[in-house]
C-alpha cells in the first residue's frame, strides 16, 4: 500500500520516468563492463564518462574531479577516513558540528576510537555554524573540517562560503556533506571554495545505492575501497552503469529548471508553514526561517509524541518522518533538535514533513486539513495538556 500523499522526500524520493527511461538500456541490452575493451564494454564506459561530465558540468566541477561512490554515506565515509589517514603525520584534530548526519557523526566517532581527536561545534538556535566558533577551534594540528551543507532534519542552509574560506586560510582541506543540497539548490564548487562535497542520487529523483564525491585536484586522500583500478584507481568495484546514468540525468533535470522548481517548492513550504502556524497552537518551527531548504518543514507541537503524529498522519494517507530516532530502534530525540536547544519532550513532539517535485497545492490544503485535528485528538489524551486547559499548568 503507498501513501496518498508522499512528504518524506527527504528520507528518499520517487525515482522520476525519465531517470527510469535512461537507465533502463543499461539494466538490459548494454549490460557490458565498463573495464571490458569489446565494443559492448566501451560503450559502458562511454555512459560513464557522458555521467561524470554531467555531474561536473551540474557542480561547476572539472570531469576528473568527480567520483562515482555506491551512496552518499560512502562519500561522506571517503571523505573523511580518506583525508584522515592520509594527512594523521600532520595531525589528528578534525572539526565537524552537532548536528551532522550519522554517516558523518559515526564516522567520526570511528576516528576518535582510532586516535583521532574532534571537535563537534554547537550551533545556534536555528542550527547554524558560527565561523566565529570554527576560527576559534582550528588548531596547528587540525587536518580537516567537515561541516554539512543543509541539515536533513530542520532543513537549515550552514554559511558553507564562508566557512570554506577560513578553513583555506588555515591551508585545512573542507569537507561539506551536500547530500540533502544538491538538486534543491543551485550549488557551484568553485565558488563554494570546498574542496570535497558528497551527494546521492536518491534525494534527487534518481535511483538507491549511487552517490558521488568531488575531491578537488591535489586534494591528499587514501583510498577507502580498495581492489580493482576503477575510477582513476581510486576507488575499486566494478561500477554501476545504469545507477550512474540514472545519478547524471536526475542532476541534469534538476539543475535544468532548479530556480522555478524552488520558487514553487519554497511557495508551497511557506504555505504550509504559515498555515501550521495559524490552525495549531503550541507549535515550534524548527530551524531557520529563510535560510532553509525550500523542501523543509520541521515543527515542534508540546504536549504529544511524533510517533504517535506519525502512525495518525499514515492513517490518513500522509506519509512523513518525526524528530525522534524512535523508528530507528532509539527512543533518544534527535541530536540535532536537541543542538538547537529543544527540551527532550519537545524534542519528541517534532514531525518533518519534506515536499517534492511531485508534491501539489491539493496535498498542503489535505495536510493542513488533517493535522489540526489529529494534533488535538492526541493532545485531548495528553494529562500535561489537560492542566494547561484548566490553567494549573502555565507554558
Ligand atoms: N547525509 C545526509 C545529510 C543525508 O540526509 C543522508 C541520507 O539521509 C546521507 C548523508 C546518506 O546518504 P545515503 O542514503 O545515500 O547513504
Amino acid at each position: 500500500m503507498t501513501n496518498k500523499i508522499y512528504m518524506d522526500n527527504a528520507a528518499t524520493t520517487p525515482l522520476k520516468r525519465e531517470v527510469l527511461d535512461a537507465m533502463m538500456p543499461y539494466l538490459t541490452e548494454e549490460y557490458g563492463n565498463a573495464s571490458s575493451i569489446y565494443a559492448t564494454g566501451r560503450d559502458a564506459k562511454r555512459a560513464l564518462d557522458e555521467a561524470r561530465q554531467t555531474v561536473a558540468d551540474a557542480l561547476g566541477a572539472k570531469v576528473n574531479e568527480i567520483y562515482f561512490t555506491s551512496c552518499g554515506s560512502e562519500a561522506d565515509n571517503w571523505a573523511i577516513q580518506g583525508v584522515a589517514y592520509a594527512n594523521k603525520n600532520r595531525g589528528r584534530h578534525i572539526i565537524s558540528s552537532q548536528i551532522e548526519h550519522h554517516a558523518v557523526l559515526h564516522t567520526l566517532q570511528y576516528l576518535e576510537k582510532q586516535g583521532f581527536e574532534v571537535t563537534y561545534l554547537p550551533v545556534d538556535e536555528y542550527g547554524l555554524v558560527r565561523p566565529d566558533d570554527l576560527k576559534d577551534a582550528i588548531r596547528p594540528d587540525t587536518i580537516l573540517i567537515t561541516i554539512m551543507y543543509a541539515n536533513n532534519e530542520i532543513g537549515t542552509i550552514e554559511p558553507i562560503d564562508e566557512l570554506a574560506q577560513i578553513a583555506r586560510e588555515h591551508k585545512i582541506p573542507f569537507h561539506t556533506d551536500a547530500v540533502q543540497a544538491v538538486g534543491h539548490m543551485p550549488i557551484n564548487v568553485k565558488e563554494l571554495g570546498v574542496d570535497l562535497l558528497s551527494l546521492s542520487a536518491h534525494k534527487l529523483y534518481g535511483p538507491k545505492g549511487v552517490g558521488a564525491l568531488y575531491i578537488k585536484n591535489g586534494v591528499k586522500l587514501d583510498n577507502f575501497l580498495h581492489g580493482g583500478a576503477q575510477e582513476r584507481g581510486r576507488r575499486a568495484g566494478t561500477e554501476n552503469v545504469a545507477g550512474i546514468v540514472g545519478l547524471a540525468k536526475a542532476i541534469e533535470l534538476a539543475t535544468a529548471d532548479i530556480d522555478e522548481n524552488m520558487a514553487r517548492l519554497t511557495a508551497l513550504r511557506d504555505k504550509l508553514i504559515s498555515g501550521m502556524q495559524a490552525k495549531i497552537p503550541y507549535c515550534r518551527l524548527n530551524g531557520h526561517p529563510a535560510k532553509r531548504l525550500c523542501n523543509n518543514v520541521n515543527f515542534s507541537f508540546e504536549f504529544i509524541e511524533g510517533e504517535s503524529l506519525l502512525l495518525m498522519l499514515d492513517m490518513k494517507g500522509v506519509a512523513a518522518s518525526s524528530g525522534s530516532a524512535c523508528t530507528s530502534g532509539s527512543l533518544d530525540p534527535s541530536h540535532v533538535l536537541l543542538a538547537i536547544g529543544l527540551k527532550h519532550e519537545i524534542a519528541h513532539g517534532s514531525l518533518r514533513l519534506s515536499i517534492g517535485d511531485f508534491t501539489t497545492e491539493e496535498d498542503i490544503d489535505y495536510v493542513l486539513e488533517v493535522l489540526g485535528p489529529i494534533v488535538q485528538r492526541l493532545r485531548d489524551m495528553s494529562p500535561l495538556y489537560e492542566e494547561v486547559e484548566r490553567g494549573v499548568k502555565h507554558v
